[in-house]
């Protein structure tokens, strides 16, 4: 496809915004606040959607306001940390070499967002049959918490955009699925003593390895088991313990453990109907706990529940985006995005935008500005379109 010249607006953007330090844990106001004075010299207001602690914010505005069957253009504001990783240029220097922008959130998607807004005045001049919608997120990296709150303020407003494009960096290949990410805590209480007394006690370590052994087995029917979706580096359902914690001594019955777990599933199999085989077995556990002592029992805690995304490559807005990105081939990802909560929305969507993920949340992140001049040119393309129904 024909590249066209280097974009320093939206490159100085880029490093205007990568200069935010956003990660999750931080407040991302000041970096709306920079995209939303941007945004309002062009005269475009902005809707502003809050967490619980008015600390950070999704930002949502409309580039033709009151025309029909909007495409939302997605991203996520916020990124993840750097803590002990090696970099040799810093994280927030925007630096530009041989042909790249550094810094963390350059691929993972600030790129992305800054090539978005640049292009507003162009899809403002170009007036569009459609609306474009700008629609920025928090709280991404942690378990898309910010786009759930975004969706729900457009529910509210009657705003209904037809379509969407998430920018996550597929190196501008169209995207149509992704595994989803369930993750969860599992807490037990046990009956502590003194470990010469065990037949008065409840062992919450052994309980909860118990619970641990049925999240293998499931793991183990679904490399068996499961129908093949082929196309992912792991074309079952996983499903694995990432920590557990219990104990305190060696001559004690532990009274307390836990242990959190993730099931990645398949697009086709449904992530909330293991967790709910995992609930039923602990609750089979706990009559023998409880005859023991009462106030035993198990507990868990939903920490994130990002669905699986399946878009189709018939959809109006994959067949735009391969048109744009001049690619014939869709592809699928290894990593969860907002895609399978717009679709859930009723938003058809996809995900495209520049960078790989190969260098997303690794020390030393970074976009080529190939990729970057390769998203402009979707952009340009985009403020021709004439229909995406
Ligand atoms: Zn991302």
């Amino acid at each position: 496809m024909a590249v066209t010249s280097a974009t320093p607006r939206a490159l100085e953007l880029a490093r205007t915004l990568v200069g935010f330090n956003t990660v999750s844990a931080n407040s991302n106001l000041a970096l709306i606040h920079c995209l939303r004075d941007e945004l309002a010299r062009l005269g475009v207001p902005c809707r502003l959607s809050w967490n619980a602690e008015r600390t950070k914010a999704n930002l949502f505005a409309t580039l033709g306001e009151g025309k029909p069957a909007g495409l939302i253009l997605s991203g996520h504001t916020d990124t993840v940390p750097w803590d002990g990783q090696d970099w040799s240029v810093d994280p927030l220097g925007g630096v530009v070499r041989d042909g790249r922008l550094y810094g963390r959130g350059s691929a993972d998607m600030k790129g992305f967002i800054a090539t978005a807004v640049t292009h507003a005045p162009l899809f403002l001049e170009a007036d569009l049959p459609f609306a474009i919608h700008l629609a920025f997120s928090y709280d991404e990296e942690v378990g898309c918490f910010g786009v759930r709150e975004l969706i729900a303020d457009l529910r509210e407003a009657g705003i209904a955009p037809l379509a969407c494009i998430v920018g996550e960096p597929t190196g501008m290949v169209p995207a149509v699925a992704h595994k989803g990410v369930y993750r969860y805590r599992c807490c037990v209480r046990g009956k502590e003593a003194h470990s010469s007394l065990t037949p008065r006690s409840v062992n919450a370590i052994e309980l909860a390895a118990r619970v641990v052994g049925r999240v293998r087995d499931m793991a183990e029917a679904f490399e068996r088991e499961e129908p093949r979706y082929e196309g992912f580096d792991v074309p079952f359902s996983t499903a694995s313990v990432g920590q557990f914690h219990g104990g305190i001594a060696d001559n004690v019955v532990p009274r307390d453990a836990e242990f959190r777990y993730e099931f990645r599933d398949l697009p086709t199999a449904d992530a909330r109907a293991m967790q709910q085989q995992v609930v039923a077995y602990a609750r089979s556990l706990e009559p023998a706990m409880q005859a023991v002592a009462p106030e035993t029992g198990i507990r868990f805690e939903t920490i994130c529940e990002i669905p699986s995304f399946l878009g189709s490559a018939e959809d109006a807005v994959t067949r735009l985006a391969l048109r744009l990105a001049g690619e014939q081939h869709t592809t699928l990802v290894a990593f969860g995005t907002e895609a399978g909560l717009f679709k859930d929305a009723g938003i058809r969507s996809v995900v495209c935008g520049p960078g790989s993920i190969a260098q997303a949340h690794q020390p030393d992140e970074y976009v080529t500005l190939e990729q970057l001049m390769r998203c402009q040119a979707f952009m340009e393309g985009l403020a021709r379109v004439r229909e995406i129904a």
